[in-house]
C-alpha cells in the first residue's frame, strides 16, 4: 500500500510541476496569438513615423556659384567636406536645430565644413595660423563632432569678421549654439566665430566613434 501511495504522490507532483511550467511559459510570452504580433508591428511603425517626422533634415547643397567668392579668398575651403551624413547623427540634429533658430532670427546659415580627415587637418594646421591650430587627432572635426557654420546672403556664402552683419550673426550663432549645449569657437582666445562643437572628453568621443566604426576620410 505504501508503495502505491508513493507512486501517486510522485506522479501528482510531476503533474503539478508541468502545470506550473506551462503557466510560466505562457506568462513569459513563449506563446503569443498572431493578432497580438500584428498589433505590436503596427505600433512600432507608428512610433517610427512620428520619430521620422521630428527628425530635422539637412538643407539641400548650395550651387557651386555660391562658393566662388569665399574660395577665391580662402582656397583651402575647396576641399572642405560638407556631407551631413559624416557628422555624428545626434550632433548633426543639434546643429540643424541651431540653424533653424538662426533662420528664425533672419540668418540663413550653411554647413561650411563638417568632417575632416587627419591628413587635411595637418595640412590646414601647417598652412596658416588663421585656419586652425589643432593638429591631426586634436580637432573634433575629425570625429564628426564639430561644424563650421557660414551665412548665406543673396545666394552667396559669407564668412567675414569685417562685415558687421556677419559679426552680429556670429554673436547670434554663439548664443544659439551655447543655448543648445554646444561649445562656440568665438569664446576661445584663438577666435573661430563660425565653429561650433560637441563638448565633453575627446577620449570619450573618440571611443564612441571607434564603436560606431565611423571615421572622416
Ligand atoms: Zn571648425
Amino acid at each position: 500500500m505504501a508503495h502505491r501511495r508513493d507512486w501517486l504522490l510522485a506522479s501528482g507532483s510531476i503533474l503539478l510541476i508541468l502545470t506550473v511550467v506551462a503557466v510560466l511559459l505562457r506568462l513569459n510570452g513563449a506563446y503569443r496569438a498572431p493578432t497580438y504580433q500584428a498589433g505590436v508591428y503596427q505600433d512600432s511603425r507608428r512610433i517610427q513615423q512620428v520619430l521620422a517626422e521630428d527628425r530635422l533634415v539637412p538643407p539641400p547643397p548650395l550651387p557651386p556659384s555660391a562658393f566662388t567668392d569665399v574660395i577665391a579668398e580662402r582656397p583651402s575651403l575647396a576641399g572642405a567636406d560638407r556631407d551631413w551624413n559624416k557628422l555624428e547623427p545626434s550632433f548633426s540634429q543639434v546643429v540643424l536645430h541651431v540653424m533653424q533658430r538662426m533662420s528664425a532670427r533672419g540668418y540663413q546659415t550653411m554647413l561650411l565644413e563638417g568632417c575632416r580627415s587627419p591628413a587635411r587637418q595637418d595640412r590646414l594646421a601647417a598652412q596658416a595660423v588663421t585656419v586652425t591650430k589643432a593638429k591631426g587627432g586634436q580637432s573634433r572635426h575629425q570625429y564628426g563632432f564639430a561644424a563650421d557654420i557660414a551665412f548665406v546672403r543673396g545666394g552667396k556664402v559669407v564668412i567675414s569678421e569685417r562685415d558687421s552683419w556677419a559679426m552680429a550673426g556670429y554673436q547670434a550663432l554663439g548664443q544659439e549654439a551655447q543655448a543648445a549645449g554646444l561649445t562656440w569657437g568665438g569664446n576661445w582666445s584663438f577666435k573661430d566665430y563660425g565653429h561650433i562643437e560637441q563638448p565633453g572628453s575627446l577620449k570619450v568621443l573618440e571611443q564612441m566613434i571607434q564603436q560606431e566604426g565611423r571615421h572622416c576620410v
